[in-house]
């Protein structure tokens, strides 16, 4: 759970099926197809688990990344390797050994700050506005 967005980032190995929310917030993430230069939207990519479900991927944030269809074969399909390292980081191996450098999407799945000319101003500090209590003349005259 991401505790900013409310979004389940993570159903772990008991769901291979990405839900909608999280669907969402990787598209926000990713952007465009992860395969480095690729600039396929990532509304029209799929949405590939990194470590293949079936070999205990889990269906997590951390393991999930878009790629459009051509490039999901080429992964699935030739010598190419991609690993994915906390923070959505997607480093690629060519069938030449090559490594890509690491990737990331420039863009960050944070919402952008609300309104930021319009911050809650400060309560005033040091002011106490507590009601004065002092003992009433009649009680403190009636102890004796
Ligand atoms: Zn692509």
């Amino acid at each position: 759970m991401n505790g900013r967005t409310g979004v389940v980032l993570s159903v772990g190995n008991e769901q291979y099926a990405v839900p909608a929310d999280l669907r969402r917030w990787l598209r926000l993430r990713d952007g465009t197809c992860r395969f480095p230069g690729c600039t396929r939207p990532a509304a029209r990519s799929d949405i590939d688990h990194t470590k293949a479900w079936e070999h205990g991927g889990p269906t997590d944030h951390d393991n999930l990344a878009h790629l459009c269809r051509m490039h999901h074969r080429l992964k699935h399909h030739t010598l190419w390797a991609v690993e994915q390292e906390p923070g959505g980081v997607l480093v690629w191996t060519s069938p030449a050994g090559q490594t890509t450098a690491p990737t990331r999407r420039p863009t960050s799945a944070r919402p952008p700050p609300r309104h930021p000319n319009h911050r809650k101003p400060r309560p005033p500090s040091g002011r106490a506005t507590r009601p004065k209590t002092r003992p009433s003349r009649s009680l403190a005259g009636s102890a004796i």
